[in-house]
C-alpha cells in the first residue's frame, strides 16, 4: 500500500483498518490528512474480498482524487452551491412575500410573515427541498467527472487496467450495485457512473495500450 502511495508521491504516516463486517458488507478505503502526511483508512471487508493488489488499486483511485484536489474543488463547489441556495430561498420568498400577484405569507391575524420569523423556518425548509431536488442532477453530474478522473488515474497509475476491472467487479458484488440503472435514475441521482461504465473505461484502457 504504501508503495502505491509513494509511487504517486503521496507519503503516508500510518495505516489503519475500520472493522466495518461487525457492522455490514459495505466496502470502502479513504485517506485523510493536511499537508504532505497522510493516513490510509481501509476497511477489512475490502481486505477479505479483494486481493492485495486489488486493494491497492482502490487506494490508487483515492490517491486520484487527492491528487486532481477534489476535496478542495468539493469544498468550493459546495460553498458556491449554498451561496446559491441562500440567494434562492431568499428570491423565492421575497416572490412569494411581496410581488403582486403571487400568494402572500402572513399568520392568521394578517400580520406578514417576514424571512426572519421563526414561523417562516418549514417554509424555508419547503423552499430548499424543491430546490435541492432540482439541483442534485448538477451535484451528481460533477461527482460523476471527478470519479472518471479518479478512475482514469487508477488505471493510469497502476498500468494494470484487468486488476481494476476485477476491483470494479468485486465492488458491484460486495455494495450489491444495480448493473443496469435508467440512464434518468444515473443522470438524477448516481453520484457514481454505473459499474458497467466503470469497467467499459478499463477495458478502453486495454485497447488503447493495444
Ligand atoms: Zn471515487
Amino acid at each position: 500500500m504504501r508503495e502505491v502511495a509513494e509511487k504517486a508521491g503521496v507519503k503516508v504516516s500510518k495505516i489503519f483498518q475500520i472493522n466495518e463486517s461487525k457492522y455490514s458488507k459495505h466496502t470502502n478505503a479513504f485517506f485523510t490528512g493536511f499537508g504532505p502526511e497522510k493516513s490510509i483508512y481501509i476497511f477489512d471487508t475490502l481486505i477479505k474480498t479483494n486481493t492485495p493488489e486489488q486493494v491497492a488499486s482502490v487506494v490508487a483511485h483515492e490517491i486520484g482524487h487527492w491528487k486532481n484536489n477534489h476535496v478542495l474543488k468539493n469544498i468550493l463547489l459546495s460553498f458556491a452551491g449554498s451561496v446559491l441556495m441562500t440567494w434562492i430561498v431568499y428570491f423565492t420568498y421575497s416572490a412569494c412575500g411581496y410581488a403582486p400577484g403571487y400568494p402572500h405569507f402572513s399568520f392568521f391575524d394578517g400580520t406578514a410573515l417576514t424571512i426572519s420569523d421563526i414561523a417562516s423556518l418549514p417554509l424555508i425548509s419547503a423552499i430548499l427541498t424543491v430546490f435541492s431536488f432540482w439541483l442534485s442532477p448538477i451535484e451528481n453530474f460533477v461527482s460523476r467527472k471527478f470519479e472518471v478522473t479518479a478512475d482514469t488515474y487508477e488505471i493510469g497509475m497502476g498500468g494494470h487496467p484487468e486488476i481494476y476491472i476485477q476491483s470494479m467487479v468485486q465492488l458491484a458484488k460486495d455494495n450489491r450495485s444495480f448493473l443496469f440503472p435508467h440512464p434518468l435514475v444515473t443522470f438524477w441521482y448516481a453520484s457514481h457512473p454505473p459499474i458497467l461504465e466503470r469497467v467499459k473505461l478499463g477495458e478502453n484502457f486495454n485497447k488503447e495500450k493495444k
